[in-house]
């Protein structure tokens, strides 16, 4: 699971170097490719830039994706920086006044638009821009989720009361946007949860265009495009499964031809990055503790807080460090169930809990996989104030 070129730099990088992320950006490149090649050509990609906004990252998946979704003014300069010229489509709850100044001048493809508050902020700041072009809107709708629809779902957004879209009585009560107005509605997003393999994802895709499509037909305004968001499914408990991108794509087809002259758009984060990232360490100390086994590593979840976000094991490759310069025994796990902790002082600095190993050694190294998403940058740096990680992207 680690690849074959992370290993070797993990096993080269200086203990002074670690914690390290380390990317493997030829493997982001295969994968993007792949998922591209998946997808009809008339599904455009975009990638959620939340799950990891590195440039590194954001240049590497350039070549795939029609564009990245941005949930934040500084989500939207930092990837206009990063990889300029591409579209930006605009989302997320709470929009400010200066946001939304900021998103205009800097001429942002899309704007997804939350309430009918926010709409109307929209269109008053995007009218005193004089001779301005239309901005394009697609209205965020919370559609109520069909039975046991989202019931697979790691994380629900939508299909419940909540914070995220409009409820779709209030999007229609939007409608129709006045004409000549500064705002173009162009159609609807819909990003109602997370966690969903192939199937499910069809089948909240398919609802949402049937609606999108009735819901432009009832006000006679034409329908141009559907952004069915993303939540792709990626299983911390099996590392090798993939989401089934080539039964989506066949899904999307269909759902494509049922509806010519609709563009379809999906706007995946962690199923593109979560694998192509790896967080290595080092085992700093190993003790038994009332009977079971711990291993302290040096860093933790203030770097890589996904396990403890998200209550799973962080899958993991132990590299053998053969070297051990002490004068004393070195302190080891053998074949047994082992707990792999930081250096926090709390309970919660665990990133894999009763793991068995066959042999786990202070000095050992750790590779830690899947960290390529919600990883680094959804972590709290400073708690306790240990030095960063190091940083290193494989091309
Ligand atoms: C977070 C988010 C995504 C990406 O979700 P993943 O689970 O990382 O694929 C897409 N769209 C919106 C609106 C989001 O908030």
């Amino acid at each position: 699971m680690i690849t074959p070129r992370v290993a070797g730099h993990a096993a080269r990088l200086p203990s002074a170097g670690l914690p390290a992320y380390v990317y493997d950006l030829a493997a982001l490149d295969a994968h993007a490719r792949e998922v591209r090649a998946a997808l009809p050509e008339r599904v455009e990609l975009y990638y959620a830039a939340k799950a990891n906004p590195a440039p590194g990252i954001l240049t590497a998946l350039a070549p795939h994706v029609t564009g990245y979704e941005v949930s934040s003014g500084g989500e939207l300069a930092h990837v206009r920086a990063a990889v300029p010229g591409a579209p930006l489509a605009f989302g997320g709850p709470g929009k400010t006044e200066e946001e939304l100044r900021l998103a205009l001048s800097l001429g942002t493809e899309r704007f997804h638009v939350e309430s009918a508050g926010e709409l109307r902020l929209l269109a008053a700041l995007a009218g005193e821009r004089p001779g301005g072009a239309p901005v394009d809107v697609l209205l965020r709708v919370n559609l109520p989720a069909a039975d046991g629809e989202l019931s697979g779902a790691a994380l629900a957004m939508g299909g419940r009361p909540g914070p995220f879209g409009l409820d779709p009585a209030d999007a229609e009560a939007c409608l129709p946007l006045p004409p000549g107005g500064p705002l173009r509605l162009r159609g609807v997003h819909a990003h109602l949860a997370s966690g969903l393999d192939a199937p499910a994802q069809l089948a909240v895709a398919g609802r949402v265009v049937r609606w999108a499509r009735a819901l432009a037909d009832r006000h006679g305004l034409p329908l141009d495009e559907v952004n069915t968001g993303g939540g792709m499914a990626v299983d911390y408990a099996r590392p090798e499964a993939r989401f089934d991108w080539a039964a989506y794509g066949a899904g999307l087809a269909a759902l494509a031809a049922a509806h010519p002259g609709l563009t379809l758009r999906v706007e995946p984060g962690r199923s593109l990055t979560a694998h192509c990232g790896w967080y290595v360490t080092e085992v700093l100390d190993l003790k038994h503790s009332h009977g079971e086994a711990f291993a302290i590593l040096r860093g933790g979840t203030h770097h890589l807080r996904t396990p403890a976000a998200k209550g799973h094991d962080q899958p993991f490759t132990v590299l053998p460090a053969e070297e051990w310069a002490r004068p004393w025994p070195r302190p080891a796990a053998l074949a047994e169930p082992v707990t792999l902790t930081g250096q926090l002082c709390t309970p919660k600095d665990t990133l894999a809990r009763r793991v068995p190993v066959e042999r786990l050694r202070v000095g050992d190294r750790v590779a830690f996989a899947m960290a390529g998403a919600y990883a680094w940058n959804i972590s709290h740096h400073d708690f306790l104030m240990h030095p960063n990680p190091t940083f290193h992207f494989l091309s």
